[in-house]
């Protein structure tokens, strides 16, 4: 008998059915998305805690074999300066480090490891209502009609989540962060490979970065300070009017930013979200995982590692925990302090002001003076969280056993 619906098979929910498995637990996943990949034309990078989550359930390894490492920045300023470098995510402390991958081929690869353990993966159900009096203890009803019954349904199903306002009517708007992000790749762009590092740049008036893969193709993210895209205008837009849009802001620097984006075969734009907090994570035999429950502005580079994080804490809670509420409860104890945080530090690496000269070379200097002071592991508590499948849950107890920066 089928214990779980996922709703939403990004990176939260096939992972989810995965740990559920391991912890005991059937699922089904359902996903809105038929066969189309709109949406997922942005790459993404994953970091030590989200291998390490990965790991606790052995599907680290075939995310590791689809991606490539990006675990340094070399910085730069818009007139051409280099500023330093430093490593990405802190620096290696035992672990992958930071990997760079493709949405789409992240997806992939967690549908074809959850569909080689035999999970079953629905597409084309998009999540409607639900009926909280169904007999099994609850039941989806999609936008088709149809309606299936579980005994728990898990929302992982990103940051416009319908599950997250049928747990909570009065639940936040996702924030609209101010920032466009266009994502590119060229295969004939004017660089020098530096494999395995990022070079950004903090132009005269937007910030750039990109990096090689391993097949030579740049991949590349600028974010635009704009008004919010419509749907239409995000699936209208054409690669011609990115180009145009985005050259006009880089131009002005000494760079090969303007040039990369003009060698571009494919830019996808997406309009940056967050969510500061969502006051309720779950109800009744309602919850939330991933950017459903904590959207992060992407800025920090963490949301989809976060997410992994949170779909393994979430099934070692419904392991040991009696019902589904004490593991409810748990859950959030072990994890709303950590993912607020992470809210939080994203949001203040954002803005979207364009600093005027003096701003600007104050700035420099002081990216500069950090960057000589050696590397300062600030992004400690963030990558070097490690969940260990084995320890039981400390049921009741406010912070439970997933520390920091261990667990218990
Ligand atoms: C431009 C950009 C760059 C980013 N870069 C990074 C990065 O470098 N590193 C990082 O860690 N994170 C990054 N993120 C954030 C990351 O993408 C998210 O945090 C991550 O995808 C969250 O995973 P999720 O499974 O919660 O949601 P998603 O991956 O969004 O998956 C949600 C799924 O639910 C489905 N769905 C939605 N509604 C329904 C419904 N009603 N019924 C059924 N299914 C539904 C969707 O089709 C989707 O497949 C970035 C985000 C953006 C926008």
């Amino acid at each position: 008998m089928t214990k779980a619906l996922i709703i939403g098979g990004g990176v939260a929910g096939p992972v989810a059915a995965m740990a559920l498995q391991k912890a005991g637990i059937d699922s089904v996943v359902c996903e809105a998305r038929g066969t189309d990949t709109d949406d997922v034309g942005a790459f993404m990078t994953i970091m030590n805690n989200g291998f390490d989550a990965l790991h606790a359930i052995e599907a680290d390894k075939p995310v590791l074999e689809a991606s490539f490492p990006a675990d340094r920045a070399v910085f730069w300023s818009g007139s051409g300066r280099r500023l330093g470098e430093a490593p990405i995510g802190g620096g290696p402390a035992g672990g992958y480090g930071p990997h760079n991958i493709k949405r789409a081929e992240l997806y992939r690869v967690l549908h074809e490891e959850a569909v080689g353990r035999g999970i079953e993966i629905e597409r084309g159900e998009r999540l409607d209502d639900v009926d909280v009096e169904a007999e099994r203890g609850v039941a989806a009803i999609f936008e088709d009609g149809s309606r299936r019954e579980a005994e728990l349904l898990i929302g992982a199903d990103g940051v416009h989540s319908a599950t997250r306002v049928l747990i909570d009517p009065r639940a936040p708007e996702p924030r609209y962060t101010g920032t466009v992000v266009l994502c590119g790749y060229a295969r004939q762009a004017p660089v020098d490979p530096m494999p395995g590092a990022y070079r950004m740049i903090y132009g005269k008036r937007v910030f750039f970065a990109y990096t090689t893969a391993p097949d030579g193709e740049t991949w590349w993210f600028v974010n635009l300070p704009r008004p919010e895209l419509s749907k239409v205008e995000l699936a209208s837009t054409s690669v011609a009017e990115w180009k145009r849009q985005a050259t006009a802001l880089l131009r002005d620097d000494r760079s090969p930013a303007a040039a990369i984006v003009e060698a571009s075969e494919q830019i996808r734009a997406s309009n940056g979200y967050d969510i500061a907090s969502t006051p309720r994570w779950h109800a009744g035999r309602m919850v939330l995982v991933g950017d459903a429950a904590h959207a992060a502005a992407p800025n920090a580079g963490h949301g989809a590692s976060m997410a992994m994080e949170d779909a393994v804490v979430l099934a070692k809670c419904l392991r040991d925990a009696p019902e589904p509420g004490a593991a409810f409860r748990a859950y959030e104890a072990l994890r709303r302090e950590r993912v607020e945080r992470l809210v939080a530090t994203s949001a203040k690496m954002g803005g979207t002001a364009t600093p005027g000269p003096i701003k600007r070379l104050i700035r420099d200097v002081a990216i500069s003076k950090r960057l000589k002071g050696g590397p300062r592991n600030t992004a400690a508590w963030l990558t070097q969280h490690h969940i260990d499948w084995l320890s039981p849950v400390a049921l009741g107890s406010p912070s439970g056993d997933e520390g920091p920066l261990t667990s218990g």
